[in-house]
């Protein structure tokens, strides 16, 4: 039966708008994963198994023992029954879409969320047409129309951040993702003008960003911490962006060493005077 909901689940994905290419750019990737699916399945990779916590819905390891994309059975048994096989579908895609690309991983998981979000947004939207229900021959219609109820799960919100260019923001807020070695003070630097650049940041990923680049010395990197800070406009996304930011000591270390340049140390000290902070352990020297 397992075997049937998934072969059903690859279908409605495989007849989706999403892989037709009407929702979004996301390049030949929705494409690419459908016969990886089918791949995948035909030698029976794709397994629907307990996985522990109902919150976890899918992991994708290539080579491993058993199943590579394993689905958890306790997801899908705590959903509506009428809404199974779409959810399925939405995992299959974003565990399928890890066994596809080649991208570094944060980024991978990025670009999993996003084709799931598309697929979502037509499954929640106009529904998908559930090619496998329909009965050869016969021409009465069934409720072949598969949909899912707006908001459904998180990915209602992650639509939504999607929309704002916030993806990664949500992403950072989880730990699983931000506590990966690759998440450092490089990948910072490689990624600080995406996605809107810092202004575009939540407050706690600003926090992050600075938490990382002031554990570096040289201006290479602690330079963009005054990029983010500048990026602040309230005193609330100042607070709760130094809420994350480490140390105040470590920021105030690194920013002394880069006040050291006059270019940066008027930069500093505006800083400093508009949310009346001590950003540097001489602060008072500076001006
Ligand atoms: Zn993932």
């Amino acid at each position: 039966m397992s075997k049937e909901l998934i072969r059903q689940a690859i279908l409605l994905y495989e007849y989706s708008g999403t892989v037709k290419g009407y929702f979004g750019p996301v390049g030949t990737l929705p494409h690419r994963i459908v016969p990886r699916m089918w791949d995948l399945y035909n030698r029976n990779e794709i397994g629907i198994l307990d996985l522990g916590n109902a919150s976890k819905r899918g992991t994708w390891r290539g080579g491993r023992a058993g199943a590579d994309l394993r689905i958890n059975k306790k997801y899908l048994e705590n959903l509506p029954e009428k809404n199974r096989l779409a959810a399925l579908s939405m995992v299959l895609v974003h565990e399928a879409a890890h066994a596809v690309l080649p991208y570094p991983r944060m980024l991978d998981e990025l670009a999993a969320r996003q084709i799931t979000v598309y697929y979502y947004r037509e499954l929640s939207g106009p529904g998908v047409f559930n090619e496998a229900a329909e009965i050869p021959g016969s021409t009465r219609r069934r409720s072949l129309n598969v949909q899912l109820p707006p908001n459904f799960g998180s990915y209602g919100k992650q639509s939504k951040y999607l929309r704002k260019g916030q993806l990664i923001d949500h992403m950072l807020s989880i730990k699983t993702y931000r506590q990966r070695r690759e998440f450092n003070a490089d990948w910072v630097i490689a990624h600080i003008s995406h996605w809107g650049g810092p202004s575009n940041r939540w407050s706690s990923t600003r926090g992050r960003y600075i938490r990382k680049l002031a554990n570096k010395v040289g201006s290479y990197y602690t330079a963009h911490i005054l990029d983010i800070m500048e990026s602040v406009k309230t005193r609330n996304q100042w607070n709760r962006m130094m809420r994350k930011s480490g140390k105040l000591r470590r920021i105030q270390i690194a920013l002394e060493d880069l006040g050291a340049e006059n270019q940066y140390a008027a930069r500093i000290n505006a800083l400093q005077d508009k949310w009346d902070v001590t950003l540097t352990e001489i602060g008072a020297i500076l001006k």
